[in-house]
């Protein structure tokens, strides 16, 4: 199995390189925005549960997020692996993903980090906003407040993978095909 958690800010390429890796390995991509996207278009009450804070830029809270992953790898047992994209986003969630990959004798075999600078992200999104429809795409105030989140609640997840030996920072910057061969190496490297 190869098990892998895409780490970055918001427009970092998480989902676009999730995609073409997901495609080399035959792995499970688990997008939790995704899902919470999923859930808001077809208005069930997880989608309306999360769809005030996903408006604000807001992280969704701890419990919902990690029941709705953990229900999603459960219906994907006999998965090569997962990809988790955008999850976990805090320390609460890291913990409830390891406690997860042990009860179903699994582990986490890396996470990759995508680096960008925060005006290269800003713009990428406002780009992204212009026909995907997002509202937290569309507004910069919005933008930087994921940022926000992320620093505050996300970031610290760093060390909790520094200290497993997981943690793998790349360059975000560059071409599409350039990101990829970035995370080939570290997959290879495993
Ligand atoms: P993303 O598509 O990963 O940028 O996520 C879009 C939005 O969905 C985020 O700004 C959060 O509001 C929500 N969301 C996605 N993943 C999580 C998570 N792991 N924890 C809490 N909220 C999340």
């Amino acid at each position: 199995m190869l098990n892998l958690v895409f780490f970055g800010k918001p427009g970092a390429g998480k989902g676009t390189q999730a995609a073409i890796i997901k495609e080399k390995f035959n792995l499970v991509h688990l997008s939790t925005g995704d899902l919470f996207r999923y859930n808001m278009k077809n208005d069930t009450p997880l989608g309306q549960l999360a769809k005030s804070y996903i408006d604000a830029g807001n992280l969704v809270p701890d419990q919902v997020t990690i029941d709705m992953l953990e229900d999603a790898v459960l219906k994907n047992k006999d998965a090569k692996g997962f990809i988790f994209d955008g999850f976990p986003r805090t320390d609460a969630q890291a913990e409830a993903l390891d406690e997860l990959m042990k009860r179903l004798q699994m582990k986490i075999d890396a996470t990759i980090a995508l680096e960008a600078d925060d005006d290269i992200l800003v713009e990428r999104l406002l780009n992204r906003g212009l026909t995907s429809g997002r509202s937290d795409d569309q507004d910069e105030s919005k933008i930087r407040n994921r940022f926000d989140e992320y620093t505050a609640k996300t970031a610290p997840l760093r060390s909790f993978y520094t200290e497993q030996s997981k943690f793998h920072e790349i360059q975000g910057v560059g071409s599409v095909d350039e990101i990829t061969s970035r995370i080939l190496t570290v997959i290879e490297s495993l």
